[in-house]
């Protein structure tokens, strides 16, 4: 069996007035990511991871923000194109991880929902991905207005 891992991380300002989706779920909150699509980072952190591990470009190159297409997209429908194209290329993805760095909504509130999701997203089972909150503690690159950052690790295998 070969394995492979992959890295991603995406970056979102949060502003007042956009509806707030992270980890494809929707959380009542009063801020939200700023984006040319829904502007999820948790799903296109994890794209990207994917993408890497499979060794197939990334999020940007296959889903540009210049295309009027993706204005607004669903990041979820993005994810899941993206893990039928890496099983397309003969790799199964075996787990995901993420951590989210954001002082807007509160993450362990809505863990067990985004393990859901990313894994019917994913096409794995809740239990082969992890989501973990942190706070940033203040550091001003990710205060102020407000900001949600996300790395994600995916091993896959063939
Ligand atoms: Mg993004």
């Amino acid at each position: 069996m070969k394995l492979r891992v992959g890295l991603g991380f995406d970056s979102h300002a949060l502003i007042e007035g956009r509806s707030c989706v992270l980890g494809g779920v929707r959380i009542p909150h009063p801020t939200g990511p700023v984006g040319h699509s829904d502007g999820d980072a948790v799903l296109h952190a994890i794209a990207d991871a994917l993408l890497g591990a499979a060794g197939l470009d990334d999020l940007g190159t296959l889903f540009p923000d210049t295309d009027a297409r993706w204005r607004g997209a669903d990041s979820g429908k993005l994810l899941e194109e993206i893990a039928s194209r890496v099983r397309a290329a003969g790799w199964k993805p075996v787990n995901v991880d993420v951590v989210v760095v954001t002082n807007g909504p509160r993450v362990a509130a809505h863990r067990e929902a985004m393990r859901r999701r990313i894994g019917e997203l994913v096409g794995l089972d809740a239990a082969d991905v992890n989501v973990k909150g942190k706070s940033p503690e203040g550091l001003p690159a990710a205060d102020g207005a407000g900001a949600v950052v996300a790395y994600a690790v995916c091993l896959v295998s063939r």
